[in-house]
């Protein structure tokens, strides 16, 4: 597997940008990445870190001569990055993501980017709950899956090598369409996230005689919650941008949670066992 960006530019290098500049450049793989973003506190730890060659917070200077633009800033700014960076983006350059949500950014993002040029929309499923240049390293996506999720109009060239971008980061590629891509995200990422910081919500609110009933938890509770502490500003946009998909799979979440409600309510003790002992079956079936 060979394969050589000459410049790559990384829009947003947090812990997903970061983290595809360092596993390239583990793989010899570039021969130098420009880090793009709006604070420059960011842009020097991702400097000095040796993430990038250099940092600009001017995203067209930035993606000037590059051959491969990767966008990781939080989903509803995708496309209006895509849009900024259009007349500066070089002839042939392939634009791609790592965003969480996939239908409106493919179809926004293929629509701003300019003749020439190509766009193939991506989501890695790896990541931390913790943010920033810092949070990254290079084996983030080592052994983990990425998705890609092609249209009609996507280049087949661009595909291949967005491709093999990614399996040189150790990563095993799908391809997915992105629709179907945002309902199974819904489902088993998107709920779960909702899911987390509307407990933390909740317990974090309860009054009980004015205890703080927080400093209290354990090890349950941390590991159930853990995903709580994610940048409130992603999950915002993932919301938002995933909000039909999201819709339905919160639907489906309370319609559980209700049904549990009334056994606990009629103290229906097969009808508890028999809905632990699903749960229990579906959870120990996850490889
Ligand atoms: P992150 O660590 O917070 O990094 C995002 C970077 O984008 C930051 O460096 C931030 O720096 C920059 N940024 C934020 N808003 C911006 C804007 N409006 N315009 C330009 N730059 C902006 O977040 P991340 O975890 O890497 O997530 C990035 C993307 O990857 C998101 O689209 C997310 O959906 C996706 N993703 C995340 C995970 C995960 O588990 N974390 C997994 C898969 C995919 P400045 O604030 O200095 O600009």
């Amino acid at each position: 597997m060979s394969l050589m960006i000459d410049r790559l530019a990384i829009i947003g290098v947090g812990l997903i940008g970061g983290s595809l500049a360092r596993a390239l450049r583990e793989a010899g793989s570039v021969r130098s990445v420009v880090g793009i973003g709006r604070s420059r506190a960011n842009l020097d730890e991702a400097l000095s870190l040796g993430i990038c060659d250099e940092v600009t917070q001017d995203a067209r200077r930035g993606v000037e001569g590059a051959d491969v633009v990767f966008i990781s800033v939080p989903v509803c700014a995708i496309p209006a990055v895509v849009e900024e960076i259009a007349p500066a983006l070089a002839p042939g350059c392939i634009v791609t993501d790592g965003g969480s949500v996939k239908a409106a950014i493919v179809r926004e993002c293929e629509a701003f980017t300019p003749a020439g040029c190509h766009f193939v929309g991506g989501h890695p499923i790896a990541g931390t709950e913790h943010s920033g240049a810092a949070a990254s390293f290079a084996k983030l996506y080592s052994g983990k899956r990425c998705i890609l999720t092609p249209t009609e109009r996507t280049d087949t060239a661009a595909l291949s090598k967005v491709d093999l971008l990614w399996r040189l980061t150790g990563a095993d590629v799908c391809f997915m369409e992105p629709e179907h891509h945002d309902r199974i995200f819904a489902e088993i990422s998107h709920l779960p996230h909702m899911a987390a910081y509307a407990l933390v919500h909740a317990v974090g609110s309860a009054d009980v005689e004015g205890e703080n009933v927080l400093s209290y938890t354990a090890g349950g509770f941390r590991d159930f919650t853990r995903i709580a502490s994610s940048d409130p500003v992603m999950w915002r946009d993932i919301a938002l941008m995933n909000r039909e998909a999201l819709l339905s799979s919160i639907d489906g979440f309370s319609a559980s949670l209700a049904e549990l409600r009334r056994k606990i309510d009629r103290a229906d003790q097969t009808g508890l066992t028999e809905f632990f002992t699903i749960a229990k079956q579906f959870r120990d079936g996850i490889l």
